[in-house]
């Protein structure tokens, strides 16, 4: 067993605090994201973890054992950098066995370990070669290799992806979903690329300014965000907003957008009415709203500004009540800017958000 308990973990460099008063289990085996645009604290979490930079406070325990204050070998971890970190002047063979040999295993099971993990990236023939005669991909797949030999309960991933080219990239992904999913390891992953958390993680943990802000199934961080930000960082086009002005007749609540009235889902009713100002920002996504060419009750008039073409779908920009929107559309659609177009925006695909704390309001 391998969870990751971490309570209450908090580092500050000087004044900036990195990580702030982090609470997260991880669950054995499972597949952990951590994501989160540069700066917001993600290695510095990875490296508490690993051990490398202790924290200033709180409590780290693996597989039920308090490692807050072992030294990193003393944890079962092994890790693999951005960089790769392997050595040129070795062959695959030695790099591989590197950090076995360092653990003084005896030669025969350091051979057998080596071959193995060289075989789950498919890179067993290439173990007499030196790095320095391979490409970016076959090297990121010896560091993989490398961590994956020491057999350690725990693998921790610093952006072991990113020095690689796109497509590359995007071929790794899923060879490295694969692979973890046979590797009886509990995986910490780092990346700031969200289609690699979402596509890759069991669960996404989305931190920003040294906090995770959610963490949660790749879907409900995408469906359900817990607020603004969340919505924002993720998806391409990020979640639309708009502004709007909450009207509290006495049995009726609605909320305008420009010349256009929402209204709420009845559940949400209540929540809405609570807040402090007159103002709720309402959160959709591109994909959430529905373009058609002729009004009907139910749909908000729109002038196109802009169509992009992306193969599997148009996007259209268009205005509502002074907010931009992005908004998909099938290709069969014939859309051209400048034309008017009617939107449907379905009630139970609105998020609305406290404008106060950026929060999305849920059913309680
Ligand atoms: P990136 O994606 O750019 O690597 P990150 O989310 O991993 O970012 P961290 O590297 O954990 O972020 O950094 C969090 C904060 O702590 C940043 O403000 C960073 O400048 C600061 N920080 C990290 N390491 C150090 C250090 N050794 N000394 C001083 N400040 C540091």
């Amino acid at each position: 067993m391998a969870e990751i308990r971490i309570e209450h973990v908090t580092k500050a460099f000087g004044d900036n605090v990195a990580i702030d008063d982090i609470n997260l289990t991880i669950e054995d085996q499972e597949f952990l994201v951590l994501l989160g645009p540069s700066g917001c604290g993600k290695t510095t979490l990875l490296r508490a973890i690993a051990g490398l930079g202790m924290a200033d406070s709180g409590r780290i325990a693996i597989g039920g054992q308090d490692v807050t204050y072992l030294p990193p070998g003393q944890r079962q971890i092994s890790m693999v950098f951005q960089s790769y970190a392997i050595f040129p002047h070795m062959t695959v063979h030695q790099n591989i066995g590197f950090g076995l040999l360092m653990n003084k295993v005896e030669k025969a099971e350091i051979d057998r370990r080596v071959r193995s993990a060289a075989e789950l990236l498919h890179i067993e023939d290439l173990l007499d070669r030196r790095p320095s005669a391979m490409s970016g991909g076959q090297r990121q797949r010896v560091a993989v290799a490398r961590a994956l030999a020491m057999e350690a309960k725990v693998l921790l991933m610093d952006e072991p992806l990113s020095n690689l080219d796109a497509l590359l990239r995007l071929e790794m992904r899923a060879e490295l979903k694969r692979l973890l999913a046979d590797v009886e390891a509990t995986t910490v992953y780092v990346t700031h690329d969200q289609i690699e958390a979402l596509s890759m993680g069991d669960r996404v943990a989305v931190m920003l300014d040294g906090k995770i802000q959610q963490c949660d199934a790749p879907n409900t961080v995408y469906e359900s965000p817990s607020n603004q930000f969340v919505g924002s960082f993720i998806g391409n086009p990020p979640m639309n907003f708009m502004e709007g002005t909450i009207r509290r007749d006495r049995d009726n609540l609605t909320v305008a957008v420009g010349e256009h009235d929402f209204s709420p889902p009845e559940a949400l009713q209540p929540l809405i009415r609570e807040l402090s100002g007159d103002r709720v920002t309402l959160g959709i996504r591109a994909e959430n709203m529905e373009t058609l060419v002729a009004p009907s009750s139910d749909t908000v008039p729109v002038t196109i500004e802009v169509v992009e073409p992306l193969g599997a779908q148009n996007l259209l920009t268009a205005k509502i009540g002074g907010h931009r929107l992005k908004v998909s559309t099938h290709p069969s659609l014939a859309v051209a800017a400048k034309q008017q177009v009617h939107i449907r925006l379905p009630a139970d695909q609105i998020r609305w958000i406290d404008p106060a704390n950026q929060s999305v309001l849920y059913k309680r």
